[in-house]
């Protein structure tokens, strides 16, 4: 095979899991596509049955993990539509756009930063392939840093990725559109849909959705969806910190909806039109962002590794072009089925925002630290998640296909058990000889403690696999014995091992290891 044919097949591996996780998600009512009678609507989703209750438990950790963890981080429900200056004063109006370029012979539209950034990747990976030999062929004298910095081959390579770096940043900076194109016509750049080279201009596209309010059209003014949550956790800084009594350091935590009209192709929940996210702006006296700033970083890597994904899934990534109100900012990347991607931003904003709303409002929007008896406008720390992203990671790391022995398979969602849809199901073994009747009463017993299903319909096995395609920790299986001995058998997901014991005991099993407290008591 060769090398090309090679690299095309393995990617055509990723796309296929991520196709599978796709059909998977939508035959088990994890997401459905919205509208979906009527085609659907290009990057908008729904969540069905086992997706909510995913997302309600991803929420409910992370909301653990920020307010309750934390004395000084409370909550708030912002609205959505908010006062239109607000997206003035936080540059949203000027400046949130994307550089859009068409192809015009496949008529399709991307992201011309996207195109490029597509480009260096491929030029990476041609590097890590070099670097993957070479360490083959050197075995244990091989050194990586030293092969980076001097092998001729990975050096061309690495000039070409520094130089478009550095023009693509340029051009940004100065919002040189034609610029842009320039480097996409540079490096050859085809449209991924039909290899043609035939650009269009690279024009700037604002990503806020507009209507109008106002009850007579001629009070009808512009509103924006909001495209952040976090603009409503500035504009109450003063509500929260004077009615909370909040001393500095202190955090706003708020899940919420967001829009953007982004310009999307087959990415799934990974990019959409309407989306939540899960942020946190932590206000710091100014000079200690950047102590704030490494604290965060380390906390939020840890949410994710202590959830259970690899700590080899999850990386930094450093911005090569910082936004107009930032002086630092990573974003934590987790390998999806097509590729490492952002899941979650962490950004030192200054104090862009608070002194941006003090001018345009005229309102003062300050901090009195009673200990130095000044006033000060306070420097944010945020940390900004895509609930919709968390969801994907969770299911494209649990998504597993296993081949079981005598020559069976089956499809199990290894998702974390405390964040999984639902704890235990139960399934009486016949329909008939009152049975049900018991399975029902014990999980009568416990579905108040977590969430629980029942099931009579199929064989056992057939219900297992259900319940594995689910991601289901654990299956209780009453029988004829259960009348006489009170017991039950309990199957795990993963191991598959089943075991008998006390249906009085079952409480304590189940809820100890789906508890949420679990991920917090785990820590060291
Ligand atoms: P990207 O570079 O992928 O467009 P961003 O840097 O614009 O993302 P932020 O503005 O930092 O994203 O938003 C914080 C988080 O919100 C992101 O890390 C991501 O998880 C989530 N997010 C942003 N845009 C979308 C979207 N269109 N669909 C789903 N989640 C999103």
């Amino acid at each position: 095979m060769s090398c090309l044919s090679m690299i095309k097949h393995k990617m055509a591996g990723t796309e296929d899991v991520f196709k599978k996780i796709i059909s998977h998600a939508k035959e088990y009512g994890f997401v459905f596509p919205s509208s979906e009678i009527y085609d659907g609507l290009s990057a908008v989703y729904d969540y069905g049955q086992n997706g909510t209750e995913l997302k309600n438990n991803i929420k409910d950790y992370w909301w653990t993990s920020m307010v309750r963890m934390n004395e000084n981080i409370v909550g708030l429900d912002a609205a959505i539509l908010m006062h239109p200056t607000t997206w003035k004063a936080s540059g949203h109006v000027d400046a949130f756009s994307d550089p859009l370029i068409d192809n015009k012979d496949s008529k399709k539209r991307y992201r011309a930063d996207n195109l490029i950034e597509d480009y260096v990747d491929k030029i990476r990976a041609k590097i890590d392939k070099e670097v993957a030999k070479a360490a083959k062929r050197f075995g244990d004298d091989f050194n990586e840093g030293t092969y980076r910095t001097t092998n001729e081959r990975v050096m061309g390579y690495q000039e070409k990725i520094d130089t478009v770096n550095g023009k693509m940043v340029e051009a940004i900076s100065k919002n040189d559109m034609e610029g842009m194109r320039q480097i996409i016509v540079d490096a050859g750049i085809a449209c991924p849909e039909s290899g043609s080279k035939n650009w269009t201009d690279v024009r700037q596209f604002n990503l806020m959705f507009s209507t109008e309010i106002g009850s007579v059209s001629t009070e009808s003014s512009t509103i924006y969806l909001r495209p952040e949550t976090a603009q409503g956790i500035f504009v109450n800084f003063l509500n929260i910190q004077k009615t909370g009594r909040m001393k500095i350091p202190f955090g706003i935590a708020q899940i919420g909806k967001a829009f953007r009209n982004e310009i999307v192709a087959r990415q799934f929940i990974f990019r959409l039109k309407e989306f939540e996210q899960m942020e946190m702006q932590y206000f710091v006296k100014p000079g200690e962002q950047m102590k704030w700033y490494d604290e965060w970083k380390e906390r939020r890597l840890a949410w994710y590794t202590d959830l259970g994904l690899p700590a080899e899934k999850l990386r930094f990534h450093a911005h090569e072009n910082l936004a107009h109100y930032a002086d630092a900012a990573e974003d934590i990347e987790f390998e999806f089925p097509m590729g490492f991607r952002e899941l979650e931003g962490i950004h030192s904003r200054t104090d862009f925002d608070l002194k941006a709303h003090e001018d345009n409002s005229g309102k003062k929007l300050q901090y009195f630290d009673n200990e130095a008896n000044e006033s000060y406008t306070p420097y944010v720390v945020e940390t900004s998640m895509g609930l919709d992203r968390m969801v994907l990671a969770v299911l494209s790391h649990a998504f597993t296909e296993e081949e079981l022995e005598g020559g069976s398979s089956r499809v199990v969602m290894k998702i974390p058990a405390p964040l999984a849809p639902i704890k235990a199901a139960f399934f009486p073994l016949v329909k008939k000889d009152g049975l049900p009747e018991v399975a029902k009463e014990i999980m009568g017993e416990l579905k108040l403690d977590f969430n629980c299903l029942y099931e009579e319909k199929d064989t056992i096995g057939k219900r297992y696999r259900r319940q594995d395609a689910i991601g289901t920790p654990f299956c209780v299986t009453v029988d004829h014995d259960t009348l006489e001995d009170n017991a039950v058998t309990i199957r795990e997901r993963d191991s598959m091992d089943q075991k008998r014991v006390p249906i009085a005991d079952l409480g304590a099993i189940i809820g100890e290891a789906v508890d949420i407290k679990s991920l917090f008591n785990n820590k060291s």
